[in-house]
């Protein structure tokens, strides 16, 4: 076995026999992302992990890498069997820039880092509304957040970022530096380095954050859907459904018709301070997540009734059986124009036709179950592409945060494929980053 503890590095490095701090280490939101990695390295300083790629790569054959940022993504992509996970825990910190328009932050720091410190100085970031989720598994592949509908994506508010490439080199790269690296984060997720830190827009934060979730029963569902899609028409650029109702005094105005004329039977809407109050709201949902979640994304141009009944028909057939009652569907509707401002080609984000999200939370705990959740979330997420082919002609794609990691790469990256690979074969031209979504080099 080749010596790790050798390597002169600051940072702690974990192995099986390190016991519980390694299993700890192995820990991921979702049961289903678990490998048995050989080695975990927590570097401390982000400088070390050059040495760390070498040792690696240096060996016959070289050692797979994964990198972990948040560990969120219910894909293995973070993990390895028998490799070595760079995680990127440690190097979390935050700072603020003087003038309040940018914050840099490090490519291991979880969301709720970033708001920890930006509610210090009334500022906001377009982030994700779980303080749990890792900022760069979120910024490199996409980024939905509470302040899409003013600013956009997580990665169209990156303004320059440090990369750790796969051959140790550290670059800095932002319109200017490094131009086509940058384009290529932005998007390409993990596949051409390691982003140690990223410098984000930042603008002043909203005053008030409401959210929460109203409960309705069943047999509501065809009302629910009446007023969504009355409020679809009038709604604006602050409000998201389900999670984000813009400003409080607004949000009792928008929430009027979901309560008054629906009735909800739970109503656990609030309004709280800021983003990092925002982000821990949903906790108690979280704490009864089961253990192996598996997500699966899809995006569809709008909320068609008789699509949103059809799956619900189907969810309640499958939510029938005891082990997979907590598998959920969520349907974010936001204002699309910001996101579709942006250019196709002008980052490595392919997805910039106004679309909404659909998540569908495979929720089970038993591995025997976990064989027809899959088959769920992929049948729905399946339905629905083809039913948004049907109604608009078009197929706009699909996500890399929710990727099942099977879709072809021309649906996740489309018409920047081509540039992607080429990418590819500039930046890792040996497949160093063999985790994710894998980019085959294209050296023609
Ligand atoms: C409960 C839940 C809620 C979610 N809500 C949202 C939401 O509201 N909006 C949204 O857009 N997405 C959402 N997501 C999806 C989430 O953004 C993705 O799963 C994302 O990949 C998680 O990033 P991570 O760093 O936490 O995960 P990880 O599993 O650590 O990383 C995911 C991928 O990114 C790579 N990576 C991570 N950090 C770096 C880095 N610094 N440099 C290079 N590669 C890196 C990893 O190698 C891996 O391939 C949600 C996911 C969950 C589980």
């Amino acid at each position: 076995m080749p010596d790790i503890f050798a390597l002169q590095i600051q940072g702690t490095v974990l192995t099986p026999s390190s016991g519980e701090e390694y299993k700890k280490a192995l820990r991921r939101y979702s049961d289903l992302a678990i490998l048995k990695a050989s080695y975990i390295v927590l570097p401390s300083a982000f400088s070390d992990i050059p040495t760390v790629l070498s040792f690696a790569t240096s060996q016959t054959p070289p050692i797979e890498i994964a990198v972990k940022g948040g560990g969120n993504h219910c894909s293995p992509w973070a993990s390895s069997e028998g490799g070595l996970i760079i995680d990127l825990t440690r190097l979390n910190y935050v700072v603020v820039s003087d003038d309040k328009r940018s914050v840099r932050v490090q490519g291991g720091a979880l969301w709720g880092d970033v708001y920890e410190e930006c509610q210090k100085f009334e500022v906001d970031v377009v982030g994700c509304p779980f303080w749990f989720i890792g900022v760069g598994g979120y910024i490199l592949g996409g980024g939905y957040g509470r302040f899409g509908g003013d600013h956009g994506l997580g990665l169209d508010n990156v303004l320059a970022a440090t990369v750790i490439l796969a051959d140790g080199r550290i670059v800095r790269t932002s319109p200017t530096e490094e131009s086509d690296l940058f384009w290529a984060i932005r998007g390409g997720g993990n596949q051409f380095g390691i982003v140690v830190e990223f410098v984000l827009k930042a603008f002043p934060a909203a005053q008030t954050v409401t959210l929460g979730s109203l409960t309705y029963p069943e047999t509501d569902i065809g009302n629910v859907l009446s007023v969504v899609q009355e409020w679809k028409k009038v709604h604006t650029t602050k409000e998201r459904v389900v999670l984000a109702f813009g400003n409080a005094a607004r949000a009792a105005k928008v929430l009027h018709p979901f309560r008054d004329t629906l009735k909800p039977i739970v109503d656990r809407s609030v309004s709280v301070p800021n983003m990092l109050a925002a982000s821990h709201v949903a906790d108690g949902n979280f704490e009864t997540t089961p253990s192996r979640m598996l997500l699966q994304g899809v995006i569809v141009s709008d909320i068609w009734t008789d699509m949103v009944l059809e799956v619900w028909d189907r969810w309640c057939e499958f939510t029938q059986k005891d082990d997979c009652k907590q598998t959920l569907v969520t349907w974010e509707i936001g204002r699309p124009e910001k996101i579709a401002e942006v250019g196709r080609a002008d980052t490595a984000f392919y997805a910039r036709d106004p679309h909404c999200v659909v998540v569908v939370h495979g929720g089970n705990r038993l591995p025997a179950s976990d064989e027809s959740t899959r088959a769920f979330g992929s049948s729905i997420t399946d339905y629905m592409r083809k039913y948004n082919i049907q109604k608009t002609g078009k197929d706009i794609g699909v996500l890399l945060n929710y990727a099942r990691g099977d879709e072809a790469p021309e649906d996740v990256f489309g018409t920047n494929l081509p540039r992607l690979r080429k990418l590819k074969a500039k930046y890792d031209p040996k497949g160093v980053w063999s985790k994710g979504f894998v980019i085959e080099p294209d050296f023609g």
